[in-house]
């Protein structure tokens, strides 16, 4: 069953439409990723469905109608967006970032033990857990941004171009660690340039183009589809 539905949505600022009767879904447990050139519109979607830009449409999570539901109310039930930007706490420590993470959750007892989940995951965050969040390399923001999205206990997780400015090395290090998250029954919405790593680790694929979807199908399909192998995946 879906756990988000996307349906028919538009999303326009001012007289320019972004989005146009975009329709897509995320199953529970699965990663799907919106792939698509730049200013296609796929932060923007992301952005509607955290609640923080009006749409037309309609957007189902859980079976709810989200547009009953502010930025708060999504978050208490566990939708969460890693912006593009990361929005860290630079001047604070690793480890109060990803306290931080749990602030608005209700089950606070258990945010000790979730902390040391997320190191156990993030063995280079617990080293560094006393550094300060701004002297961390991109790759290490880019781990601590998902450390803290974990921390507030997610069923749907929303990412933001993780693999923007980092190395090969290191982006192949992030979606390892992206794929591994369906072990904890998080659910995902990949929002990606690097199409051929976001194909590699989703389950199902979507791909957006000038505010409207060009192709949506599995991603085993999508990655050998030839007109994406010119586009936007390349020769392997
Ligand atoms: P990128 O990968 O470059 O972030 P994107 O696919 O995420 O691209 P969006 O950032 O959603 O694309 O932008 C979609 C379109 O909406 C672009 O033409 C962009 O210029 C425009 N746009 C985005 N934000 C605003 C804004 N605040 N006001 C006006 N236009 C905007």
């Amino acid at each position: 069953m879906s756990l988000l539905s996307v349906e028919n949505v538009s999303v326009s600022y001012g007289k320019v439409e972004a989005v146009r009767g975009v329709s897509l879904s995320v199953e529970a447990g699965r990663v799907a990723t919106v792939i698509g050139p730049n200013g296609a519109g796929k932060t923007t979607l992301l952005t509607a469905v955290m609640g923080l830009l009006p749409y037309k449409g309609r957007i189902l999570y859980d079976g709810m109608d989200l547009s009953k539901l502010d930025v708060e109310a999504r978050v208490e039930r566990g939708l969460c967006l890693v912006p593009e930007k990361r929005e860290l706490f630079s001047e604070m420590s690793v480890s109060d970032n990803l306290i931080l993470g749990a602030y608005s959750r209700r089950d606070r007892n258990n945010v000790a033990r979730d902390l040391d989940a997320v190191y156990d995951r993030f063995p280079r965050l617990r080293e560094r857990r006393s550094q300060l969040a701004g002297t961390l390399s991109g790759g290490e923001r880019q781990m601590l941004a998902l450390g803290r999205a974990l921390m507030t206990k997610p069923r749907l997780l929303m990412l933001d171009e993780p693999s923007l400015g980092l190395a090969p090395l290191i982006v192949r290090e992030i979606f390892h660690v992206i794929g591994s998250l369906r072990d904890l029954g998080v659910s995902l919405l990949l929002v990606e340039q690097n199409a051929r790593a976001a194909l590699e680790t989703a389950d199902f694929g979507y791909v957006l183009e000038t505010g409207e979807l060009a192709s949506a199908g599995p991603s085993k399909d999508l990655i050998h589809d030839p007109r994406l192998i010119a586009t936007y995946l390349g020769e392997h």
